[in-house]
């Protein structure tokens, strides 16, 4: 540990995947402490205004890779380590869980490298949050004995023996950052002949009031839902367990069609700071 009191210190948490409830009272806790908040764009923003700090510096820095609109995890990197080596307490929160696809990597490797004291806080991640607010219990006795979190945002990230074998597995399958390529998901699935009982949930903006979930045998999506748009974010769950949603739903979706999560504008060092 680092007992420079020059030194602040910074605090990696997860907030959950929307619904501002689903935070851990310890990353509230740091909440309510921050000096700086350094926030991503699938945070819920009630959360900055209602729980944080009211004095705390807070930095908008989310990336949305499809409109090209982020900030560079460099800077991401340097904010974190420029505060904290002005003193402060910053807490820079990610959406979900901090260890499930996001760059805690990068951010950690700057941290150590300046020498600056942290701590890790988990969050719910979007998995457990849809399947919790979708009914879908992901490793349902006599359904699945495992899942696996799988990212598909662009098609040559998973090779043609990796699909064959997701195709035949008893696995449930959850798919972050996919939205975009659900139709091609489909296709290999089918194509490698996944069991007839395998069904997909799609549920967008899971945990928020905007929450949709459209849930289909896997071979009959592309007849009822091929022209279908997505609002981001989305998670893609397959598997015999995306059936129970049928039985077990207990939120209506919602017909608003409005964004729970504000798309963000691009921005510098300079603008962040601003
Ligand atoms: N660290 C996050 C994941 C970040 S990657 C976590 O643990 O949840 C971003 C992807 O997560 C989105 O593209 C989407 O697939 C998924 N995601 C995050 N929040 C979501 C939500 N409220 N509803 C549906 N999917 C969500």
């Amino acid at each position: 540990m680092n007992n420079n009191r020059q030194t602040g210190k910074v605090i990696i948490a997860g907030a959950g995947p929307g619904d501002p409830e689903l935070i851990t009272v310890k990353a509230l806790r740091w909440l309510q402490q921050a000096e700086v908040i350094i926030t991503d764009r699938l945070v819920s923003e009630v959360l900055i205004q209602e729980y944080a700090n009211k004095q705390a510096l807070v930095l908008h820095v989310g990336k949305q890779c499809r409109k090209g609109a982020s900030t560079p995890q460099q800077i991401i990197n340097e904010l974190l380590v420029d505060y904290a080596l002005q003193g402060k307490l910053v807490v820079r929160l990610k959406g979900g869980d901090v260890s499930i696809f996001s760059n805690i990597l990068d951010e950690l490797n700057a941290l150590v490298l300046a020498k600056i004291p942290f701590e890790i806080v988990p969050g719910v991640t979007a998995a457990s949050g849809a399947a919790a607010y979708a009914g879908i219990p992901l490793t349902a006795r006599n359904y699945s004995n495992a899942v696996r979190v799988i990212t598909y945002y662009k098609t040559d990230l998973l090779n043609d023996a990796y699909w064959k074998e997701l195709a035949v597995t008893e696995d449930t399958l959850v798919f972050y950052m996919s939205s975009d390529t659900i139709n091609a998901i489909v296709d290999k699935l089918t194509g490698n002949q996944i069991s007839r009982d395998a069904h997909i949930a799609v549920i967008e903006q899971a945990t928020t009031p905007c929450q949709r979930v459209l849930t289909a045998n896997v071979y009959d999506y592309a007849l009822k839902y091929k022209k279908e748009q997505y609002i981001s974010p989305t998670l893609i769950i397959v598997g015999k367990v995306a059936a129970l949603h049928e039985q077990f739903q207990w939120l209506t979706n919602s017909s608003s069609g409005r964004e729970y999560f504000p798309p963000i504008a691009k921005t510098s060092k300079e603008s962040v700071r601003a």
